[in-house]
Protein backbone atom coordinates (compact mmCIF):
# COMPACT_ATOMS: atom_id res chain seq x y z
CA UNK A 1 0.00 0.00 0.00
CA UNK A 2 1.41 3.45 -0.94
CA UNK A 3 2.42 5.74 1.81
CA UNK A 4 -0.18 8.15 0.87
CA UNK A 5 -3.30 6.12 0.96
CA UNK A 6 -1.64 4.18 4.33
CA UNK A 7 -2.27 8.10 5.73
CA UNK A 8 -5.31 8.06 5.49
CA UNK A 9 -6.44 4.96 7.45
CA UNK A 10 -7.21 5.63 10.71
CA UNK A 11 -8.92 3.61 14.09
CA UNK A 12 -10.60 5.25 16.68
CA UNK A 13 -11.51 3.42 19.81
CA UNK A 14 -14.62 5.31 21.31
CA UNK A 15 -15.57 4.70 25.02
CA UNK A 16 -19.12 4.33 25.76
CA UNK A 17 -21.10 7.29 25.20
CA UNK A 18 -19.06 9.04 22.77
CA UNK A 19 -18.96 9.97 19.12
CA UNK A 20 -16.53 9.66 16.08
CA UNK A 21 -17.90 13.28 14.31
CA UNK A 22 -16.25 14.19 10.58
CA UNK A 23 -17.59 16.67 8.18
CA UNK A 24 -16.64 16.51 4.30
CA UNK A 25 -16.41 20.21 2.43
CA UNK A 26 -18.01 20.18 -0.74
CA UNK A 27 -14.76 19.38 -2.84
CA UNK A 28 -13.48 16.78 -0.94
CA UNK A 29 -13.05 12.92 -1.63
CA UNK A 30 -15.47 10.37 -0.08
CA UNK A 31 -14.46 8.47 3.09
CA UNK A 32 -15.00 4.91 4.07
CA UNK A 33 -16.06 3.98 7.97
CA UNK A 34 -16.27 0.40 9.22
CA UNK A 35 -17.12 -0.50 12.38
CA UNK A 36 -14.36 -3.01 13.46
CA UNK A 37 -15.45 -4.22 16.56
CA UNK A 38 -18.38 -3.04 19.25
CA UNK A 39 -21.68 -1.32 18.47
CA UNK A 40 -22.30 2.38 16.51
CA UNK A 41 -25.04 3.84 14.81
CA UNK A 42 -25.46 6.90 12.87
CA UNK A 43 -28.35 9.16 13.81
CA UNK A 44 -30.04 6.15 15.33
CA UNK A 45 -29.39 3.84 12.41
CA UNK A 46 -27.21 0.86 13.52
CA UNK A 47 -24.04 -0.04 11.42
CA UNK A 48 -23.12 -3.28 10.62
CA UNK A 49 -20.14 -4.71 11.34
CA UNK A 50 -17.38 -5.27 8.88
CA UNK A 51 -19.46 -3.18 6.47
CA UNK A 52 -17.63 0.01 4.62
CA UNK A 53 -20.07 2.43 4.45
CA UNK A 54 -19.37 5.24 1.99
CA UNK A 55 -19.62 8.94 3.01
CA UNK A 56 -19.55 11.83 0.04
CA UNK A 57 -18.62 15.94 -0.16
CA UNK A 58 -20.90 17.72 2.13
CA UNK A 59 -21.46 14.95 5.00
CA UNK A 60 -21.52 15.74 8.47
CA UNK A 61 -22.00 12.81 10.66
CA UNK A 62 -21.24 11.78 14.10
CA UNK A 63 -20.82 7.74 14.67
CA UNK A 64 -22.27 6.98 18.24
CA UNK A 65 -21.63 3.90 20.70
CA UNK A 66 -24.05 3.32 23.21
CA UNK A 67 -21.57 0.07 24.94
CA UNK A 68 -17.88 1.32 22.95
CA UNK A 69 -16.31 0.58 20.21
CA UNK A 70 -13.62 0.78 17.19
CA UNK A 71 -14.02 2.66 14.31
CA UNK A 72 -11.88 2.90 11.00
CA UNK A 73 -12.01 5.67 8.92
CA UNK A 74 -10.47 5.22 5.74
CA UNK A 75 -9.63 8.45 3.37
CA UNK A 76 -9.18 12.34 4.10
CA UNK A 77 -11.95 14.46 5.81
CA UNK A 78 -11.60 17.71 6.47
CA UNK A 79 -12.49 17.54 10.30
CA UNK A 80 -12.46 14.56 12.60
CA UNK A 81 -12.29 14.17 15.92
CA UNK A 82 -14.31 12.24 18.83
CA UNK A 83 -16.72 14.04 21.32
CA UNK A 84 -17.10 12.47 24.76
CA UNK A 85 -20.20 15.22 25.63
CA UNK A 86 -23.05 14.43 23.28
CA UNK A 87 -27.18 15.03 24.27
CA UNK A 88 -27.37 11.39 23.22
CA UNK A 89 -28.60 10.09 26.48
CA UNK A 90 -31.17 13.00 26.71
CA UNK A 91 -32.61 12.06 23.46
CA UNK A 92 -32.83 8.77 24.33
CA UNK A 93 -34.43 9.73 27.11
CA UNK A 94 -37.28 11.69 24.93
CA UNK A 95 -37.30 8.10 22.96
CA UNK A 96 -38.24 6.30 26.48
CA UNK A 97 -40.55 9.05 27.03
CA UNK A 98 -42.23 8.81 23.76
CA UNK A 99 -42.32 4.77 23.90
CA UNK A 100 -44.54 5.33 27.07
CA UNK A 101 -46.85 7.10 25.58
CA UNK A 102 -47.17 4.92 22.58
CA UNK A 103 -47.92 1.81 24.97
CA UNK A 104 -50.58 3.41 26.61
CA UNK A 105 -52.05 4.39 23.59
CA UNK A 106 -51.93 1.17 22.28
CA UNK A 107 -53.66 -0.65 25.61
CA UNK A 108 -56.40 2.01 25.28
CA UNK A 109 -57.06 2.07 21.42
CA UNK A 110 -55.90 5.86 21.41
CA UNK A 111 -53.85 8.26 19.04
CA UNK A 112 -50.45 7.94 20.29
CA UNK A 113 -48.10 10.82 20.37
CA UNK A 114 -47.65 14.26 18.35
CA UNK A 115 -44.46 15.93 18.43
CA UNK A 116 -43.17 18.57 16.85
CA UNK A 117 -39.01 19.34 16.62
CA UNK A 118 -38.43 23.45 17.08
CA UNK A 119 -35.71 25.03 17.26
CA UNK A 120 -33.20 28.04 15.48
CA UNK A 121 -31.47 27.10 12.50
CA UNK A 122 -28.66 24.66 12.76
CA UNK A 123 -29.57 23.04 16.02
CA UNK A 124 -29.98 19.81 14.91
CA UNK A 125 -33.59 19.70 13.98
CA UNK A 126 -33.80 17.15 11.60
CA UNK A 127 -31.06 15.11 12.99
CA UNK A 128 -33.00 14.76 16.19
CA UNK A 129 -36.13 13.64 14.32
CA UNK A 130 -34.35 11.22 12.70
CA UNK A 131 -32.61 9.99 15.80
CA UNK A 132 -36.38 9.12 17.10
CA UNK A 133 -37.70 7.96 14.12
CA UNK A 134 -35.08 5.70 13.83
CA UNK A 135 -35.21 4.61 17.54
CA UNK A 136 -39.31 4.08 16.68
CA UNK A 137 -38.98 1.82 13.67
CA UNK A 138 -36.48 -0.37 15.42
CA UNK A 139 -38.79 -0.90 18.12
CA UNK A 140 -41.42 -2.14 16.00
CA UNK A 141 -43.36 1.16 15.98
CA UNK A 142 -44.31 2.43 12.48
CA UNK A 143 -44.54 6.68 13.04
CA UNK A 144 -45.50 9.39 10.77
CA UNK A 145 -42.75 11.32 9.63
CA UNK A 146 -43.85 15.12 8.78
CA UNK A 147 -41.45 17.50 6.99
CA UNK A 148 -42.50 21.47 6.79
CA UNK A 149 -39.11 22.45 6.33
CA UNK A 150 -39.31 24.21 2.61
CA UNK A 151 -35.75 24.89 2.79
CA UNK A 152 -33.79 22.22 3.48
CA UNK A 153 -36.52 19.04 4.06
CA UNK A 154 -35.70 15.87 3.62
CA UNK A 155 -38.87 14.57 1.61
CA UNK A 156 -39.22 15.27 -2.22
CA UNK A 157 -37.69 18.57 -3.30
CA UNK A 158 -37.09 22.10 -1.72
CA UNK A 159 -39.88 23.96 -1.46
CA UNK A 160 -42.08 21.35 -0.28
CA UNK A 161 -44.14 19.85 2.73
CA UNK A 162 -44.70 16.44 2.79
CA UNK A 163 -45.44 13.54 5.30
CA UNK A 164 -43.65 9.98 5.09
CA UNK A 165 -44.70 6.53 6.53
CA UNK A 166 -41.52 5.09 8.25
CA UNK A 167 -41.41 1.39 8.00
CA UNK A 168 -37.41 0.92 8.46
CA UNK A 169 -34.22 2.96 9.32
CA UNK A 170 -32.73 5.60 7.29
CA UNK A 171 -29.73 4.08 5.50
CA UNK A 172 -26.54 5.92 6.11
CA UNK A 173 -26.72 7.79 2.66
CA UNK A 174 -30.13 8.06 1.20
CA UNK A 175 -31.88 8.79 4.14
CA UNK A 176 -35.35 7.40 4.67
CA UNK A 177 -36.61 5.61 1.96
CA UNK A 178 -39.02 7.85 -0.13
CA UNK A 179 -41.47 5.24 -1.11
CA UNK A 180 -45.17 6.96 -1.94
CA UNK A 181 -44.85 10.35 0.36
CA UNK A 182 -47.71 12.58 0.49
CA UNK A 183 -46.05 15.75 -0.94
CA UNK A 184 -47.57 19.36 -1.36
CA UNK A 185 -45.27 21.91 -3.78
CA UNK A 186 -45.32 25.63 -2.22
CA UNK A 187 -43.06 26.54 -4.26
CA UNK A 188 -40.70 28.47 -2.34
CA UNK A 189 -37.06 27.92 -0.20
CA UNK A 190 -38.90 30.30 2.72
CA UNK A 191 -42.59 29.73 4.49
CA UNK A 192 -42.29 33.67 5.27
CA UNK A 193 -42.29 34.65 1.01
CA UNK A 194 -46.02 33.23 0.97
CA UNK A 195 -47.31 32.35 4.48
CA UNK A 196 -50.88 32.34 3.30
CA UNK A 197 -50.67 29.36 1.15
CA UNK A 198 -48.53 27.99 3.47
CA UNK A 199 -50.96 27.83 5.56
CA UNK A 200 -52.96 26.57 3.59
CA UNK A 201 -50.68 23.68 2.55
CA UNK A 202 -49.70 22.48 6.08
CA UNK A 203 -53.52 22.90 7.06
CA UNK A 204 -54.67 20.53 4.27
CA UNK A 205 -51.29 18.10 4.98
CA UNK A 206 -52.49 17.83 8.61
CA UNK A 207 -56.35 16.98 7.69
CA UNK A 208 -54.55 14.56 4.68
CA UNK A 209 -52.78 12.90 7.44
CA UNK A 210 -55.24 12.47 9.94
CA UNK A 211 -57.32 10.13 7.95
CA UNK A 212 -54.40 8.62 6.82
CA UNK A 213 -53.40 7.84 11.28
CA UNK A 214 -57.12 6.45 11.55
CA UNK A 215 -56.60 4.10 9.21
CA UNK A 216 -53.65 2.50 10.28
CA UNK A 217 -53.62 0.79 13.25
CA UNK A 218 -49.69 0.97 13.82
CA UNK A 219 -49.34 4.48 12.71
CA UNK A 220 -52.33 5.75 14.63
CA UNK A 221 -50.22 4.27 18.40
CA UNK A 222 -46.63 5.26 17.19
CA UNK A 223 -47.20 8.89 16.57
CA UNK A 224 -46.13 11.68 14.16
CA UNK A 225 -42.83 13.13 14.69
CA UNK A 226 -43.10 17.05 12.46
CA UNK A 227 -39.65 18.70 11.64
CA UNK A 228 -40.22 22.28 10.67
CA UNK A 229 -37.99 25.42 9.90
CA UNK A 230 -35.77 27.77 11.69
CA UNK A 231 -37.89 30.50 11.79
CA UNK A 232 -38.98 31.16 14.90
CA UNK A 233 -38.90 34.97 15.31
CA UNK A 234 -42.27 37.13 14.81
CA UNK A 235 -44.56 35.67 11.41
CA UNK A 236 -42.32 32.84 12.39
CA UNK A 237 -43.22 32.10 15.80
CA UNK A 238 -47.00 32.88 15.04
CA UNK A 239 -46.64 29.86 12.73
CA UNK A 240 -45.23 27.45 14.80
CA UNK A 241 -47.91 28.35 17.13
CA UNK A 242 -50.19 27.88 14.73
CA UNK A 243 -48.72 24.55 13.28
CA UNK A 244 -48.94 22.98 16.95
CA UNK A 245 -52.55 23.97 16.65
CA UNK A 246 -53.71 22.41 13.53
CA UNK A 247 -51.82 19.05 13.94
CA UNK A 248 -52.84 18.68 17.57
CA UNK A 249 -49.36 18.30 18.97
CA UNK A 250 -49.19 17.06 22.32
CA UNK A 251 -44.91 17.54 22.73
CA UNK A 252 -43.21 20.35 21.67
CA UNK A 253 -39.02 19.52 22.00
CA UNK A 254 -37.26 23.25 21.54
CA UNK A 255 -34.00 22.92 20.89
CA UNK A 256 -31.25 25.33 21.82
CA UNK A 257 -33.55 28.48 22.82
CA UNK A 258 -34.74 29.09 26.02
CA UNK A 259 -36.34 31.75 24.67
CA UNK A 260 -38.30 30.15 22.36
CA UNK A 261 -38.74 27.44 24.92
CA UNK A 262 -40.22 30.06 27.47
CA UNK A 263 -42.45 31.74 24.46
CA UNK A 264 -44.06 28.32 24.02
CA UNK A 265 -44.91 27.23 27.54
CA UNK A 266 -46.50 30.40 27.90
CA UNK A 267 -48.16 30.31 24.84
CA UNK A 268 -49.01 26.64 25.03
CA UNK A 269 -52.06 25.37 26.31
CA UNK A 270 -51.16 23.38 29.39
CA UNK A 271 -51.76 19.63 27.88
CA UNK A 272 -49.20 20.61 25.34
CA UNK A 273 -45.63 19.35 26.98
CA UNK A 274 -42.97 21.55 25.84
CA UNK A 275 -39.69 20.32 26.69
CA UNK A 276 -36.16 22.06 26.63
CA UNK A 277 -33.43 20.02 24.29
CA UNK A 278 -29.59 21.00 24.20
CA UNK A 279 -27.90 20.70 20.83
CA UNK A 280 -25.35 18.61 19.74
CA UNK A 281 -21.51 20.82 19.71
CA UNK A 282 -21.47 18.63 16.95
CA UNK A 283 -24.09 20.34 14.75
CA UNK A 284 -22.55 22.29 12.15
CA UNK A 285 -23.38 25.76 11.56
CA UNK A 286 -24.11 26.31 7.41
CA UNK A 287 -23.42 29.54 5.44
CA UNK A 288 -26.12 30.64 3.16
CA UNK A 289 -23.93 28.70 0.44
CA UNK A 290 -23.71 25.69 2.09
CA UNK A 291 -27.66 25.71 2.29
CA UNK A 292 -28.06 26.64 -1.21
CA UNK A 293 -25.50 23.68 -2.44
CA UNK A 294 -27.24 21.40 -0.08
CA UNK A 295 -30.70 22.23 -1.76
CA UNK A 296 -28.80 21.43 -5.61
CA UNK A 297 -27.93 18.50 -4.48
CA UNK A 298 -30.96 17.64 -2.67
CA UNK A 299 -32.89 18.53 -6.35
CA UNK A 300 -29.58 16.45 -8.05
CA UNK A 301 -30.33 13.50 -6.20
CA UNK A 302 -34.23 13.27 -6.95
CA UNK A 303 -33.15 13.17 -10.63
CA UNK A 304 -29.73 11.20 -10.83
CA UNK A 305 -30.04 9.11 -7.65
CA UNK A 306 -26.76 9.05 -5.21
CA UNK A 307 -23.46 8.03 -6.32
CA UNK A 308 -24.32 4.54 -4.66
CA UNK A 309 -27.40 4.33 -6.57
CA UNK A 310 -27.70 6.44 -9.33
CA UNK A 311 -30.85 6.48 -11.95
CA UNK A 312 -30.96 8.12 -15.36
CA UNK A 313 -33.85 10.59 -15.62
CA UNK A 314 -35.43 10.78 -19.30
CA UNK A 315 -35.09 13.99 -21.17
CA UNK A 316 -38.16 14.79 -23.83
CA UNK A 317 -39.52 17.38 -25.88
CA UNK A 318 -43.63 18.16 -24.73
CA UNK A 319 -45.65 20.86 -27.20
CA UNK A 320 -46.77 23.76 -25.14
CA UNK A 321 -50.46 22.29 -25.93
CA UNK A 322 -49.74 18.84 -23.94
CA UNK A 323 -49.72 21.12 -21.29
CA UNK A 324 -50.83 23.77 -18.62
CA UNK A 325 -48.43 25.87 -16.16
CA UNK A 326 -49.79 27.57 -13.49
CA UNK A 327 -48.39 30.21 -11.09
CA UNK A 328 -49.64 30.43 -7.25
CA UNK A 329 -49.66 34.33 -6.44
CA UNK A 330 -50.27 37.42 -8.50
CA UNK A 331 -49.05 40.97 -8.28
CA UNK A 332 -50.57 42.55 -5.10
CA UNK A 333 -52.97 45.24 -6.02
CA UNK A 334 -54.19 47.84 -4.07
CA UNK A 335 -57.41 47.82 -2.53
CA UNK A 336 -58.93 49.91 -4.73
CA UNK A 337 -58.14 48.25 -7.73
CA UNK A 338 -59.99 44.97 -6.07
CA UNK A 339 -63.42 43.77 -7.45
CA UNK A 340 -66.05 44.01 -4.66
CA UNK A 341 -65.45 41.62 -1.75
CA UNK A 342 -61.87 40.25 -2.57
CA UNK A 343 -59.41 40.46 0.31
CA UNK A 344 -56.06 41.95 -0.08
CA UNK A 345 -54.62 38.70 0.24
CA UNK A 346 -56.28 36.91 -2.04
CA UNK A 347 -53.66 37.41 -4.96
CA UNK A 348 -51.48 35.32 -2.09
CA UNK A 349 -53.39 32.59 -3.61
CA UNK A 350 -54.48 32.89 -6.80
CA UNK A 351 -53.67 30.55 -9.75
CA UNK A 352 -52.50 32.19 -12.89
CA UNK A 353 -52.05 30.45 -15.88
CA UNK A 354 -48.63 30.51 -17.40
CA UNK A 355 -48.19 30.97 -21.17
CA UNK A 356 -43.89 29.28 -21.36
CA UNK A 357 -41.28 32.23 -21.34
CA UNK A 358 -37.75 32.00 -21.33
CA UNK A 359 -38.59 33.18 -17.20
CA UNK A 360 -39.46 29.04 -16.65
CA UNK A 361 -36.16 28.02 -18.32
CA UNK A 362 -34.51 25.85 -15.33
CA UNK A 363 -37.42 25.54 -12.99
CA UNK A 364 -38.91 22.60 -11.24
CA UNK A 365 -42.71 22.26 -12.51
CA UNK A 366 -45.08 20.34 -9.51
CA UNK A 367 -47.04 17.86 -11.59
CA UNK A 368 -50.48 18.38 -10.01
CA UNK A 369 -53.32 15.71 -8.93
CA UNK A 370 -55.70 18.31 -9.59
CA UNK A 371 -58.29 17.25 -12.56
CA UNK A 372 -59.65 20.65 -12.69
CA UNK A 373 -58.10 24.66 -11.94
CA UNK A 374 -60.18 25.18 -8.94
CA UNK A 375 -58.38 21.80 -6.93
CA UNK A 376 -54.94 22.90 -8.72
CA UNK A 377 -54.11 25.24 -5.19
CA UNK A 378 -54.36 22.55 -2.49
CA UNK A 379 -54.15 19.39 -4.46
CA UNK A 380 -50.90 16.94 -3.64
CA UNK A 381 -48.63 16.45 -6.52
CA UNK A 382 -46.74 13.25 -8.58
CA UNK A 383 -43.11 14.69 -8.93
CA UNK A 384 -41.00 17.46 -10.15
CA UNK A 385 -40.05 17.82 -13.79
CA UNK A 386 -37.18 20.70 -14.71
CA UNK A 387 -37.50 22.42 -17.38
CA UNK A 388 -33.90 22.55 -19.44
CA UNK A 389 -34.91 24.37 -22.77
CA UNK A 390 -37.49 26.50 -24.39
CA UNK A 391 -38.03 26.64 -27.97
CA UNK A 392 -40.38 29.54 -29.04
CA UNK A 393 -40.20 28.92 -32.55
CA UNK A 394 -41.49 25.57 -32.55
CA UNK A 395 -43.84 25.78 -29.15
CA UNK A 396 -41.76 22.91 -27.21
CA UNK A 397 -40.56 23.03 -23.56
CA UNK A 398 -37.66 20.10 -23.41
CA UNK A 399 -38.33 18.72 -19.28
CA UNK A 400 -35.98 16.40 -17.33
CA UNK A 401 -37.97 14.01 -15.96
CA UNK A 402 -37.46 10.74 -13.58
CA UNK A 403 -40.48 8.98 -15.64
CA UNK A 404 -40.82 8.66 -19.11
CA UNK A 405 -42.93 10.26 -21.45
CA UNK A 406 -46.18 10.84 -20.83
CA UNK A 407 -46.18 12.72 -18.08
CA UNK A 408 -49.25 11.88 -14.98
CA UNK A 409 -51.16 14.79 -15.74
CA UNK A 410 -50.71 18.15 -17.28
CA UNK A 411 -51.64 20.18 -15.17
CA UNK A 412 -48.11 21.69 -13.86
CA UNK A 413 -47.49 24.48 -11.36
CA UNK A 414 -44.06 26.40 -11.21
CA UNK A 415 -41.78 26.70 -8.28
CA UNK A 416 -39.45 29.01 -7.45
CA UNK A 417 -36.44 26.48 -7.35
CA UNK A 418 -33.90 25.99 -10.21
CA UNK A 419 -32.47 23.39 -11.07
CA UNK A 420 -28.72 23.62 -13.51
CA UNK A 421 -28.25 20.49 -15.27
CA UNK A 422 -24.94 20.10 -15.67
CA UNK A 423 -24.56 16.33 -16.85
P1 LIG B 1 -31.97 23.71 9.58
O1 LIG B 1 -31.58 25.03 10.07
O2 LIG B 1 -31.64 23.51 8.15
O3 LIG B 1 -33.38 23.33 9.89
P2 LIG B 1 -31.30 21.68 11.52
O4 LIG B 1 -31.49 22.42 12.79
O5 LIG B 1 -32.39 20.76 11.10
O6 LIG B 1 -30.97 22.66 10.35
P3 LIG B 1 -29.57 19.48 11.02
O7 LIG B 1 -29.85 19.48 9.56
O8 LIG B 1 -30.14 18.38 11.84
O9 LIG B 1 -29.93 20.88 11.64
O10 LIG B 1 -27.99 19.46 11.29
C1 LIG B 1 -27.10 20.30 10.58
C2 LIG B 1 -25.89 19.50 10.11
O11 LIG B 1 -25.15 19.03 11.26
C3 LIG B 1 -26.27 18.25 9.32
O12 LIG B 1 -25.40 18.18 8.21
C4 LIG B 1 -26.04 17.10 10.27
O13 LIG B 1 -25.64 15.93 9.58
C5 LIG B 1 -24.91 17.62 11.14
N1 LIG B 1 -24.92 17.05 12.50
C6 LIG B 1 -25.96 16.93 13.34
N2 LIG B 1 -25.59 16.38 14.51
C7 LIG B 1 -24.25 16.15 14.40
C8 LIG B 1 -23.26 15.59 15.27
N3 LIG B 1 -23.57 15.18 16.49
N4 LIG B 1 -21.99 15.53 14.82
C9 LIG B 1 -21.67 15.96 13.57
N5 LIG B 1 -22.54 16.50 12.72
C10 LIG B 1 -23.81 16.59 13.11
Amino acid sequence: MSEEKKENIQEFKLEPDSELRFELEAKSEKVFVTLKTGFAEVFGTELVKGKAYEFTAGAKIAVFSWQGCVIELRGKTDVSYVARETPMVIYCNCHAALEVMRTDAEKDNKKGPITMVVGPCDVGKSTVCRILLNYAVRMGRRPLFIDLDVGQGQISVPGTIGALLIERPASLDEGFSQEAPLVYNFGHKQPGTNCTLFNMLYTQLAASVKDKVEANKKTKVSGVIINTCGWIKGAGYKELTQIAKTFEVDIILVLDQERLYNELVRDMPTFVKVVFLPKSGGVVERSQAARSEARDLRIREYFYGTSKSSVYPHSFDIKWSEIKIYKIGAPALPDSCLPLGMKAEDHLTKVVALTPNPGILHHLLAISYATKEDEILLSHVAGFVCVTNIDTERQLLTLLSPQPKPLPNNILILSDCQFMDSH
